[in-house]
């Protein structure tokens, strides 16, 4: 049974996701808790005065529409924890009155797979690429080739989200009644020392069901093995009914079998029989592509050239560590009243997060980078600025442009001052860089090099 409340207000939550970013509903609109429906005020009780603060100064616009359509008003009355009690007794809201109790419908069978981790979101770079064509394969044609599928890699480089993306797949194109069972090891070891410890047939039996009943398996984190003779006999004899039976098997660890101390060695020759490789540290570009993605679907808003600079800065960052840390800015920024966040909060957030990623050095200003772009290519300032329009000066000025966009919080428009170009000229250039970056080694390497001057000193 749940409540008519309850149940608008999940209907509400899942709208108000789709224009409020993860952040602000994990901070604000999550916690917030319906306790009653007064006149045409839906009655909400907010943890904190900050967290009221912030649904009617921010947020309330963005509720309506779906505070329209699930409870047919507009409009909210927040309360604080500490005048929750004397609200509830002057309603007399102790218990929910009986209209106000709905049956909930049946449990349909839900997809049990994270909805975020989906091959669509999954960003291809050439540190995942083969992994990534593996697991498709094998989610678009189980148990035909690659199996088992063995993935390895360190922690937060997106091993669970290509399991997940596998799982979320075959559930959705299913056209038989497929058994997907994913579990990551610390659970299958737990099932399993339970069913020991019952010691009752059915606990065993229903042990034995749930996973060799499974037409593909996911085992997540099979580091975790642990070494007691029966765990990894009971794995051992699961592995091996389901490879029999002609079942897809899909391992991820975040190291090879051979490193694996604790995994015996039929197990370990087992795994190798199939397909494995490993997912690497994002680079340069998958780490941009990553960043742009993750913006993109957290629906944040960031001032230009932050996710490039980024990218840059979070070089030695998985991919776990810099989503946190983009969540980090964009909270900074709300925080601050704003609702695109701007270098000021990268800075202030990298600087709390990460010495490493802080730059130090000189400050870089647009002398240095005209100049550090002329020394380089060794040519005059004059030209580099001036109009000349041969190959030999066009691209160190594009670069230039592109460098200043990149590093320095100016404006599009003063940069075209600096030139004597107009705004159009200066995104023509920019772009043609970014465009460059993205497959060409050599302007990288140029852009890396230079960079690495400006940071100096
Ligand atoms: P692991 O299991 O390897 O420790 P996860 O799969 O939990 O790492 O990934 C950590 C986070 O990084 C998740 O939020 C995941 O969505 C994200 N992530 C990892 N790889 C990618 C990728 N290639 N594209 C987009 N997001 C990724
Ligand atoms: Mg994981």
């Amino acid at each position: 049974m749940q409540s008519f409340l309850d149940r608008q207000w999940a209907l509400c939550l899942a709208d108000f996701a789709k224009n409020i970013s993860s952040v602000g509903m994990d901070l604000w609109i999550n916690p917030l808790q319906p306790i009653n429906i007064e006149d045409d005020k839906l009655v909400l009780v907010a943890p904190s005065e900050m967290c009221r603060t912030q649904i009617y100064g921010v947020y309330l616009k963005r509720m309506r529409d779906a505070l329209k359509e699930h409870f047919n008003l507009e409009d909210v009355h927040v309360l604080i924890p500490e005048e929750k009690d004397e609200y509830i007794e002057k309603f007399n809201l102790t218990h929910p009155t009986s209209e106000q109790v709905l049956d909930t419908k049946p449990a349909t069978l839900q997809n049990p797979f994270n909805p975020r981790y989906t091959f669509d979101n999954f960003v291809v770079g050439t540190t995942n690429q083969v992994i990534y064509a593996a697991a498709r394969a094998v989610a678009e044609a189980p148990a035909v080739r690659f199996n088992p599928l063995f993935i390895y890699g360190g922690s937060g480089l997106g091993k669970t989200h290509l399991l997940h993306a596998i799982g979320n797949y075959i559930w959705e194109h299913k056209t038989t009644n497929l058994n997907i069972v994913y579990v990551t090891c610390e659970q299958f070891t737990n099932a399993f020392v339970e069913a020991v410890r019952v010691r009752h047939e059915k606990g065993m039996d229903a042990f034995h069901k749930k996973y060799r009943q499974a037409d593909v398996l996911l085992i997540d984190d099979i580091q975790f093995i642990s070494n007691k003779k029966g765990v990894q006999e009971e794995f051992f004899n699961t592995f091996n009914d389901l490879y029999q039976a002609g079942k897809q098997i899909i391992i991820s660890s975040d190291r090879p079998p051979k490193d694996i101390a604790t995994l015996e060695d039929r197990l370990r020759s087992r795994f190798a029989s199939g397909f494995m490789q490993d997912i690497q540290p994002p680079d340069f570009e998958t780490r941009l592509l990553i960043i742009q993605k993750k913006i993109e679907l957290e629906r944040f808003e960031f001032e230009k050239g932050i996710d490039y600079e980024l990218a840059e800065r979070l070089a030695n960052f998985n991919i776990r560590e810099i989503e946190a840390i983009l969540r980090k800015i964009y909270f900074l920024a709300n925080l601050h009243g704003k609702t695109v966040a701007t270098r000021e909060d990268m800075e202030e957030v990298l600087e709390k997060e990460c010495e490493q990623c802080v730059v130090s050095g000189a400050k870089i200003t647009q002398e240095r980078i005209i100049n550090a772009v002329c020394d380089y290519f060794t040519i005059d300032q004059k030209d580099l600025t001036g109009r000349k329009r041969n190959k030999e000066i066009v691209e160190p000025r594009q670069i230039c442009i592109y460098l200043m966009w990149s590093q320095l919080a100016i404006p599009l428009a003063t940069i075209g001052q600096i030139f004597g170009r107009d705004h159009t000229t200066i995104i023509h250039a920019r772009d043609k860089i970014m465009e460059l970056l993205k497959t060409n080694k050599q302007i990288k390497k140029i852009i890396n090099e230079i960079t690495a001057e400006l940071k100096k000193e």
